[in-house]
């Protein structure tokens, strides 16, 4: 194997820790800590799990952090009035409402709803323009791409000049991403390209590509002979394959792939992400880093 595998699962541990540290700090000159709350309608299993994973880590780093669980039937209503009594509530710094919401609930009027200071998601379309304006202007930028540049990073990939290929328009991965890697500053200044469905030469497109970042959610997409040798390649993809049994729980779990011919890319590539273990962890690490961002605006100290 030629390329260095940049481990999200490793990255995610260093940033939680300086988390944490900040955390104690800002606790113990100012008497406060970040606050997240998160709103679950109803009782998606996958919704739960990622929820209880978000408030674990929110307790890991020392927030205060809320689980407000709500039945099904929630009329839409009720919830923009849970959300307004958030907005409003001082010890909470981040609000986030676990999507999918259920049918008969406007989801776009109800994330509409959440204090765009408060938005750690980065979906309000406040934060998007703020994204789309860059520097001193961004607050929240979404914690998907928001990892993929961390991870660029602290990988030492430089960015500067480089060719950034982004597979994928979605609104919350290829259209943020490329808005941040074409910013002046700190792990951007690349010239972007965004490809698509409706692209003509996918290939060529990604053969000139000093990082490509692949997130188009279809296995196996992104064929070796379309990478650049040395490039730095992350695979956003997470695609189920199948089913296996665990070593360590005797249970049925995916298994899981991603957009990149790993085996035969890493090859070729000078740095690659796995799947899983790589680009996954960082979104929820990013979250915590949006919400304590959120405090440091209010304290004056971002
Ligand atoms: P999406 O379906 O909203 O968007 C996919 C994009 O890929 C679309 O813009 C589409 O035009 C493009 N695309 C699809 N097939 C293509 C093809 N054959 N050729 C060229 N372009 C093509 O998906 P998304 O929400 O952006 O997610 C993409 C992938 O990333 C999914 O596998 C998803 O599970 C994964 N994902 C992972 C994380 C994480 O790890 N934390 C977070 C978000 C998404």
């Amino acid at each position: 194997m030629s390329a260095k595998l940049i481990k999200g699962t490793e990255i995610r541990e260093q940033i939680l820790e300086e988390i944490t540290a900040e955390v104690a700090e800002i606790k113990e000159k100012h008497g406060v800590v970040p606050g997240l709350v998160t709103i679950l309608v109803g009782e998606n299993p996958a919704s739960i799990s990622y929820v209880t994973l978000k408030i674990k880590t929110a307790h890991r780093v020392g927030f205060h952090e809320i689980q407000d669980s709500q039945p099904v039937d929630l009329s839409e209503e009720a919830l923009l009035g849970l959300i307004d009594k958030y907005n409003k509530d001082d010890a909470i710094h981040g609000i986030l409402v676990q999507l999918p919401l259920p049918k008969h609930v406007d989801e776009k009027k109800v994330l509409n709803a959440i204090d765009p200071d408060k938005d750690v998601d980065g979906f309000h379309p406040v934060n998007v323009g703020r994204l789309m304006i860059g520097g001193d202007e961004v607050k929240f930028p979404p914690c998907t791409p928001a990892g993929i540049q961390e991870m660029i990073v602290r990988a030492g990939v430089e960015t500067k000049g480089a060719e950034v290929v982004v597979v994928g328009r979605s609104n919350i991965v290829g259209k943020p991403i490329a808005n941040m890697m074409l910013q002046k500053g700190v792990g951007a200044n690349s010239t972007v390209t965004i490809v698509h469905t409706g692209t003509k030469d996918l290939a060529s497109h990604c053969q000139r590509a000093d990082i490509l970042i692949v997130a188009a959610g279809v296995p196996g997409l992104v064929k070796p002979e379309w990478i650049k040798p040395g490039a730095c390649v992350i695979d956003v993809g997470v695609n189920r394959i199948g089913e296996k049994i665990s070593e360590k729980t005797g249970k049925k779990i995916a298994i899981l792939s991603g957009d990149v011919d790993f085996d035969a890319a890493k090859e070729i590539a000078g740095w690659i992400t796995p799947v899983p273990g790589g680009v996954g962890p960082m979104t929820i690490t990013m979250l915590m880093k949006n919400t304590l961002k959120s405090l440091k605006f209010k304290l004056g100290i971002a």
